[in-house]
């Protein structure tokens, strides 16, 4: 990946008046607990859990609707741009404080906006404010005998808000899909302050869908102020399954097995070898150290359907060659293989001083293609990469482990992103799954979409958000912007 152009930063630069005048303007209107503009603050927002960084002109944190209006407002009658941020998850520096024309954009995040307003048991369906955090709505709504669906490895810090704008996928979209499918309607705030409602909460709707179009803006669209999310039954069984492979051909095969089998699974995630080597040393998830790559398959539903697909699922890798199968034998064990999966970024952190995550999809029928071409350049560049991969979507996000103390391995490092994501275009894949485009895969939106393509979604994000305020520089490739400074890891600049 090259590192994408973007505004020089103005560390402690002075202020020009038009910013003077807002920041004097929120403190006033937010107070000290909602407006930080300190070089402390300004550092600790500067990033996603990307690497790409800038520097902020200050950080609002409105806790009410009005407040968040009052932001806004402030904005656009100073003409200042804005980065919507929540729990900064993003991997794709969405929420990173990049500019345009120079002028630093304030952070606007919505962290204390984290309500849940309404769980509407009878029509199946929640109300909440966009800071709530995902995994705090599952454990809501399962007092209830509900789930909501989407399940993003990060779920227990980002936000449902965040969620809503990434498009956000997870563990089991392979039946369940991503965020789209499962948000009823979208309610968000203009630089006017005004909230529109993209209401899709019937089952049937009339007219043009707005409420698909408002996910996934990315911050881009204005502000998710709120957002009713579908709920579904929580399933009356769930079955877990853990199998080792020699090989990770043979893992990838199974995979093709299983989702051409009569009973589809809701989650196929397969690891390579060393990840299971970090995470087992990490989190002690009971995986095999000897295997090559190990899948983890769930089902869910009746009793006797899920009993039936553990019993194809154990079949169907025994016949590919699994040297170990493991059924979890109760919901101890079950959390357990699951702690394994969603602990890969923590168990890196203790082994390299960074990493960097791509996330590329490819048709499932060719994603033994896709490993072996990740294998391949990570030998080529001299890197480790580790393969973690939300398999049955053909989602696959190698993470590439490196220490930015070392002399020339950043170039190395974006060689190696770059071409993982021009293999998986070469193999009729897209550059992004689930992390969405931010800045990180911005430029490569042309090699997906036609100039014409381009030009339409540019039109609904003008019709949508006129300002041109609202994260100006994400997302869609931009000849606004200078080509002087190029974004490397924190702190540094060339
Ligand atoms: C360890 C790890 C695992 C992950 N696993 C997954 C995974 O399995 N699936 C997945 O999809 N993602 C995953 N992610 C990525 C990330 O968690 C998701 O993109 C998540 O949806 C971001 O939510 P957030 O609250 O952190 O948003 P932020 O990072 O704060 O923002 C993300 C983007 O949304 C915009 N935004 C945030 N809030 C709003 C709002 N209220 N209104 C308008 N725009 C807004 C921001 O401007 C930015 O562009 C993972 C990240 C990490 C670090």
């Amino acid at each position: 990946m090259e590192p994408a152009p973007m505004t020089a930063p103005r560390r402690d630069a002075p202020h020009t008046p038009a910013e003077s005048a807002l920041l004097a303007h929120l403190g006033r209107a937010l107070g000290s607990e909602g407006l930080r503009a300190s070089a402390l603050s300004r550092a600790t927002y500067r990033r996603d859990a990307s690497f790409l960084n800038a520097d902020p002109l200050a950080i609002a944190l409105p806790a009410t609707r009005d407040e968040l209006a009052v932001v806004l407002r402030a904005c656009r009658d100073h003409q200042v741009p804005f980065t919507p941020r929540a729990a900064g998850t993003g991997l794709a520096g969405g929420a990173t404080p990049t500019g345009v024309g120079g002028v630093r954009p304030l952070v606007v995040s919505v962290a204390r906006m984290d309500r849940l307003l309404e769980l509407d048991v009878v029509n199946r369906r929640a109300h909440v404010e966009p800071g709530m955090v995902n995994a705090r709505l599952g454990r809501a709504v399962a007092a209830k005998g509900l789930r909501f669906a989407p399940d993003p490895a990060s779920q227990i810090a980002a936000t449902l808000g965040g969620n809503v704008a990434t498009n956000a996928g997870g563990i089991h979209v392979l039946t369940y899909g991503v965020m789209s499918q499962h948000v009823l309607a979208v309610e968000l705030m203009d630089t006017d302050g005004e909230i529109h409602l993209l209401d899709g909460r019937l089952p049937e709707q009339t007219g043009l869908d707005l409420r698909g179009l408002s996910v996934g803006g990315e911050g881009t669209l204005g502000i998710v102020v709120g957002a009713w999310l579908r709920l579904l039954p929580a399933p009356p069984a769930i079955g877990t399954l853990l199998a080792g492979f020699d090989t990770l051909e043979a893992a990838a095969a199974t995979v093709g097995a299983l989702v051409t089998s009569d009973r589809l699974p809701d989650a196929v995630e397969l690891m390579d070898a060393r990840a299971i080597a970090l995470v087992e040393d990490y989190a002690q998830a009971g995986y095999p150290t000897d295997a090559a790559a190990v899948l983890l398959l769930e089902y869910e539903g009746l009793a006797a359907g899920v009993s039936a697909g553990v019993d194809t699922a154990a079949r169907l890798a025994g016949e590919h060659g699994a040297t170990e199968v493991v059924r979890a034998a109760d919901a101890d064990q079950r959390a357990r293989i699951w702690k394994g999966r969603k602990a890969v970024a923590g168990a890196i952190a203790q082994q390299a001083p960074d990493f960097f995550l791509q996330d590329v999809v490819v048709p499932r029928s060719r994603l033994g293609e896709m490993l072996d071409a990740v294998v391949a350049i990570g030998e080529r560049e001299g890197l480790i990469i580790l393969n973690v991969v939300h398999a049955g979507d053909g989602n696959l996000h190698p993470f590439v482990l490196f220490d930015r103390r070392e002399e020339g391995v950043l170039d190395r490092v974006f060689a190696a992103g770059h071409d993982i994501v021009t293999t998986a275009l070469a193999l009729d894949g897209t550059v992004t799954g689930e992390h969405g485009v931010g800045i990180e895969k911005r430029d490569f939106l042309s090699q997906v979409y036609t100039a014409d393509d381009l030009a339409v979604q540019q039109a609904v994000r003008r019709a949508m958000e006129p300002s041109g305020l609202a994260n100006p520089d994400k997302v869609l490739p931009t000849t606004v912007g200078c080509q002087e400074a190029r974004m490397v890891p924190e702190g540094a600049w060339v």
